[in-house]
């Protein structure tokens, strides 16, 4: 077999820092081994299909013009058109954009969606600019990716500090711009648009959908299970509440207000009623606090990081007494702290897995927008766990197959998949 040739790696990733798009680059390589006639493809994974960076000018509320950098990237598109959020962030990257665009290829192949991987992103922080500002740099932005995207194309969606309003700001300027209706060029739309009942539950839905699968398939009863959450927010709470439904005990949570410890469960209903109205865990009535840095060692069954990336370091994992992690946040774990929690034989449910409960229903959103035909919250959740369940399954039964860990067999699955497709289509 001819060697590969691969330059364009860059030389600045090193092992302690190798940024989210060195992490993708050795998850790759981790994969590569097993990937049998499809490796001499591996490589393209290396390269997004296509990187757009455009200039976002506009003028501000004071009549002065600023502009902002602004990415869309299309990871892969082999299996379908991209999918995958738009960021509004001070620090966002070209190269931040490009892992998370990465992800998103593996997340939809993992959970077998018809779709490849996009993501997009602003360099900006929402923080200082009003509504009336926000809403010029949205349209503003989504005019200057309009080339690249659509409805069979690529399907941006809600991240970190955008929502249901930006969502309903894109759809406006490019049905505009094209001179009709386009619900279906982003998902994440208020239901008056055209969004998905169940989409607001459905990543913390999925976590506990594919928790409560792995818990029985490591003998834990959820019957008085112990959970820990970090982040109790849209995921977390969700995750806490459908955990504690199904009779386990919520021990301990941390946001960035706190850290909660209760070993007899705490009130789920009451925190979750505390952070409506203060926007934290911190200070709820009859709770205690606890230090931060005791939140990792805290025995439990099951421990959900549903907040940040990187998390979960070579510093922390040592420390962490739990039989199962379910990875609800985008990228919790370093590499280096997954090989010493595998090591320690607890089981992670991989990030791309666990929290894809969420794109799975933004796929229900774009099939209900073309077919104009709407289902109910009890389809929606039903055809969602089915999904969940059955990859869930797929992946253990991969990991088995080659002894490795979940996140291992998950990019098995996903980058077999993409691959194959990459293959059929040819080059
Ligand atoms: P959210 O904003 O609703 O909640 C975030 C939570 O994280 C809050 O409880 C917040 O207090 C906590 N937090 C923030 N900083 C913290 C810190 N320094 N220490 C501890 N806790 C901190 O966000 P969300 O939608 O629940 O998303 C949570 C994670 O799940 C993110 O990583 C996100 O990328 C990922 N995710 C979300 C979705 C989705 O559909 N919402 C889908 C896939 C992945």
């Amino acid at each position: 077999m001819p060697q590969q040739q691969d330059q364009t790696i860059p030389s600045y990733l090193d092992s302690e820092n190798p940024g989210p798009w060195g992490i993708f680059l050795e998850q790759v390589d981790r994969v590569a081994p097993y990937m049998g006639e499809l490796s001499k493809l591996t490589n393209t994974l290396k390269h997004p299909e296509r990187c757009l960076i455009v200039d976002v000018p506009v003028r501000l509320d004071d009549g002065s013009i600023a502009h902002f950098e602004g990415y869309r990237v299309q990871h892969s598109l082999s299996r379908g058109p991209g999918k995958g959020g738009v960021r509004y962030h001070q620090d966002v990257t070209l190269s931040e954009v490009m892992a998370l665009s990465a992800w998103m290829s593996v997340k939809t192949a993992v959970v077998g969606l018809p779709f490849g991987g996009g993501k997009g992103g602003i360099r900006i922080d929402p923080r200082n600019h009003s509504p009336a500002e926000m809403e010029r740099i949205t349209r503003r932005y989504i005019q200057e990716i309009s080339p690249i995207i659509g409805v069979n194309q690529d399907i941006p969606g809600p991240d970190m500090n955008t929502n249901g309003q930006t969502m309903a700001w894109m759809m406006d300027s490019y049905s505009t711009l094209k001179g009709s209706q386009q619900p279906g060029i982003v998902t994440g739309k208020p239901i008056a648009l055209g969004g998905s009942l169940g989409r607001v539950e459905a990543t913390g839905r999925g976590v506990f959908i594919v928790g409560a699968a792995a818990a029985k398939d490591n003998g834990i009863d959820l019957n008085g299970a112990r959970i820990s959450l970090q982040g109790f927010g849209n995921v977390g709470g969700t995750a806490a509440r459908l955990f504690r439904d199904a009779g386990a005990k919520i021990v301990a949570v941390q946001d960035h207000t706190g850290t909660l410890y209760d070993a007899e469960g705490l009130d789920v209903d009451a925190l979750l009623l505390h952070v409506q109205k203060t926007g934290g865990v911190g200070g709820a009535a009859n709770t205690t606090c606890i230090a931060a840095e005791d939140f990792w060692s805290i025995e439990t069954d099951i421990l959900i990081p549903a907040a940040l990336e990187g998390q979960i370091t070579k510093h922390n994992a040592d420390a962490i007494r739990a039989r199962i992690i379910v990875e609800g946040a985008n990228g919790p774990t370093h590499p280096d702290a997954d090989d010493i929690l595998t090591q320690k034989g607890i089981v992670i449910v991989p990030d791309v897995l666990a929290n894809a409960g969420g794109v799975t229903v933004s796929y229900f959103e774009w099939v209900q927008n073309a077919s104009s035909f709407y289902w109910t919250v009890e389809e929606i959740n039903q055809r969602l766990e089915k999904i969940m369940l059955d990859a869930y399954h797929a992946i253990s039964a991969t990991a088995g197959e080659h002894q490795v860990s979940l996140r291992t067999a998950a990019f098995i699955t996903a980058c077999t998949r993409l691959l194959e497709a990459r293959e059929l289509r040819g080059i």
